[in-house]
């Protein structure tokens, strides 16, 4: 099947790093979850990913297929054209960027719309860490985070949350007192000069249900981290069945949960709970492009087995580099389109229903759930 004229909706990517950041930037990290030196100089580039997008990437670059050359063409072409490149052979419709990622080095938001359509998502714990720092008191600090939430600007049309990343997913109903203690204890870090980081599990969960009760006054989605990412994650707080209390919650009936990342290696537990609540969703990125090619088969074939083809979603996770955003269009395209064509094979789809799945799922569905 083929899928090269179906648009995407990436529906979750980062902003772009600027160019002078990328200069001082070890180009390999951009293929890896990992940041310890040995595996961005050394081991990063032995993955079965990093090998097959030196030959993609340098079919877009038109150089060889190695890193020096690579290296070389985008130096030569300059930022810009790489960009262009990248985005006008992924074929968006728009992208969706979660900004509070490396935010002091990455290009504005708005810059983006150059190249595609671009809406923004809003990261909560960024926002967290920003008010802190600048509200001294329990009661402002409160006040400001739920007037942000209630009113994110025109261009937001999601909320993100890393809480997998900072205290787990098994949040609790907030304890409003831990949760103010923790925020004391934050501003004395603020008072001391030290860099903010929200991991007090008390606070977290306050900001996790906070956003949560915006999104259900709103019905706007809230991505959830789910999976694997980087190893500040504790991966087994990264599960995504650790979210049942939240997915029971009578109040949060409203709001659509979006499982980010394929939730890998939990891919079937994501599948699962997007089977059987309504307001659960799935999503292909990082799982697409990061994996073997049979790896990247293996997550839609597990989120089909089960999951309703109207709750799983399209995404990149690119970032840092727009070569990401290319190699995740290509390959989600082409994994769909073949793993599509093996369910008309086995009778499970008509030659028809593939099609209009493969429709729902790079684009269709998330139109709907956003409203875009
Ligand atoms: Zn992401």
């Amino acid at each position: 099947m083929n899928l090269s004229t179906v648009p995407i909706i990436d529906q979750h990517a980062h902003n772009l790093l600027r160019p002078e950041h990328a200069r001082t930037f070890a180009y390999p990290s951009a293929f890896t979850e990992g940041y310890a030196a040995e595996v961005v100089t050394r081991h990063a580039q032995e993955t079965i990913f990093f090998r097959r997008s030196m030959r993609e990437i340098a079919g877009i670059l038109g150089c060889e297929p190695n890193l020096a050359a690579i290296l070389e063409a985008r130096e030569r072409l300059g930022f810009e054209e790489v960009v262009r490149r990248c985005f006008e052979a992924a074929g968006f419709q728009s992208i969706l960027l979660d900004d509070g990622f490396m935010p002091d080095q990455a290009m504005p938001t708005a810059w983006h719309n150059r190249f595609v359509r671009t809406y923004r998502l809003l990261r909560v714990e960024f926002l967290a860490e920003r008010l802190i720092a600048e509200t001294p008191t329990w009661p402002a600090f409160e006040e400001a985070f739920r007037a942000a939430l209630q009113d994110p600007g025109p261009e937001v049309v999601g909320f993100k949350t890393i809480v997998a990343y900072r205290t787990g997913l098994a949040v609790e109903a907030p304890d409003p007192e831990a949760a103010r203690s923790a925020f004391e204890a934050m501003r004395q870090q603020v008072e001391q000069g030290e860099r903010l980081r929200l991991a007090h599990k008390p606070l977290n969960d306050w900001v996790v249900w906070c956003t949560l009760e915006a999104a259900a006054r709103q019905g706007r989605p809230v991505q959830f981290h789910t999976g694997f990412g980087d190893p500040d994650l504790d991966l087994r707080w990264a599960n995504p069945l650790h979210l049942r209390p939240l997915l029971e919650h009578p109040g949060f009936q409203r709001v659509p949960f979006v499982l980010l990342h394929a939730s890998y290696p939990y891919t079937r537990e994501a599948g699962y709970l997007a089977a059987v609540y309504p307001h659960v969703y799935t999503d292909l990125g990082l799982a697409i492009p990061f994996l073997s090619r049979s790896g990247m088969a293996f997550v839609v074939r597990a989120f089909l087995e089960l999951a309703p083809i109207s709750k799983i979603l399209f995404s990149t996770d690119a970032h840092l580099i727009p070569e990401l955003f290319y190699l995740g269009a290509r390959w989600g395209r082409r994994i769909l389109g073949e793993v599509l064509e093996a369910t008309v094979h086995d009778g499970d789809l008509t030659a028809a229903e593939a099609e209009a799945a493969a429709e729902a799922i790079l684009y269709r569905n998330a139109q709907t759930l956003y409203r875009l």
